[in-house]
């Protein structure tokens, strides 16, 4: 390693199950990363700074006032200019370390385009805030043969597991089992774990950056040693552990997660959200939005805006999306089709307001 390299992971090379070996191997390597919010933004940053060699950050939104209270990458600026997520995160991280290649993809992970996002990472990284995706990644993964780390986190908790297809239960063994079946708690008092995060949202009953800082640190610390080679259990075969904490209360806890053995994904291999016959093309997105998966055409956002100026109030666009307001309604456009709706849960509503400025 050369001596500048050497200096720069100096502490990280002195911890020896790491050291200079571990260390050459980190920044020969690569991972993905899907959502860049509280979890993603955290992970990120400790993966770039402790030198993995190469980061895809996929991610569909753009940065909002309401972020920077967690989402550690992002600045005033950056919500100001409503830039895409993906390119605020690039753009820190290659200030933060010119070492590493970072790449931002403004996209929204679907059954359509998820192997192609996917393909060729050694890792998946979680860093999503929905279980469809979730579901998608667990079906990517599993297909690809290539392990991935679940994480979510709401209010004071979060959960994170390590998926290694082939050798430990997956998402769906974890969660598709109506009643845990196959794991065993090791301490009394139920977490609130993935069930109750599956019903909670961080725009329902909020989200503490803290609690995003600690599952997103053992989220970096598990893709680390996957990476180096480290993740082996002394002398026994890896185990899937589904581990909660929650900062408020203090409480952690792992709970071991065995394999289904008629688990749909990882042993019958249906990869449904893969398949995606049921990918609706509107989601509900927050407590007050709906957006619209509109992926066959690519607009050009400037003569958009040019045409519809007339009609609508604060029309903004910034080369990734294109933002106005017309009464009641606040709608971002996305370059691939895409559109968020903000103040209308009515999926009708917005399918009018999008026919009626873009296009039907
Ligand atoms: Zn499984």
């Amino acid at each position: 390693m050369d001596p500048k390299s050497y200096e720069r992971y100096s502490r990280q090379i002195l911890f020896g199950e790491i050291g200079e070996a571990g260390q050459q191997r980190l920044l020969e390597s690569s991972a993905v990363l899907v959502g860049c919010g509280a979890l993603g933004t955290a992970l990120a940053n400790l993966l770039v700074r402790a030198g993995v060699g190469k980061l895809r950050i996929v991610d569909r939104d753009f940065v909002e006032p309401s972020n920077l209270q967690r989402q550690t990458l992002f600045e005033e600026s950056d919500a100001q200019q409503a830039l895409p997520k993906a390119v605020a995160a690039e753009r820190r991280l290659r200030a933060i370390n010119s070492g590493v290649a970072v790449e931002g993809v403004v996209a929204d992970v679907g059954p359509k385009n998820a192997e192609e996002l996917l393909r060729g990472f050694p890792l998946i990284l979680d860093g999503t805030d929905n279980f469809e995706t979730r579901f998608l990644l667990n079906d990517v993964a599993v297909h690809l043969h290539v392990p991935w780390i679940y994480a979510a986190v709401v209010a004071s908790y979060g959960v994170t597991m390590t998926v290694r297809p082939g050798e430990t239960a997956c998402l769906a063994c974890a969660l598709e089992s109506p009643d845990l079946s196959g794991s065993s708690a090791e301490s009394s008092g139920a977490p609130p774990a993935a069930g109750a995060a599956a019903e909670d949202t961080c725009d329902t009953v909020g989200v503490l950056g803290a609690a995003a800082g600690v599952i997103a640190s053992i989220q970096a610390a598990e893709a680390i040693k996957l990476l180096i080679g480290k993740s082996e259990l002394a002398g026994g075969r890896p185990v899937a552990r589904l581990t909660s904490f929650d900062v408020w209360s203090g409480r952690f806890q792992s709970v071991r997660v065995a394999r289904n053995p008629v688990c749909r994904a990882c042993v019958r291999r249906d990869f449904t959200y893969l398949e995606g016959d049921s990918q609706p093309r509107l989601t509900m997105c927050g407590r007050d939005s709906v957006q619209i998966h509109e992926r066959r055409r690519q607009l050009d956002l400037a003569a958009l805006g040019r045409r519809i100026a007339p009609t609508v109030e604060e029309v903004r666009e910034n080369g990734f999306l294109l933002r106005f307001r017309v009464p009641h309604y606040e709608m971002t456009v996305f370059a691939d089709g895409r559109a968020i709706i903000k103040g209308t849960r009515d999926t009708s509503v917005a399918r009018s307001l999008y026919a009626r400025y873009i296009g039907a």
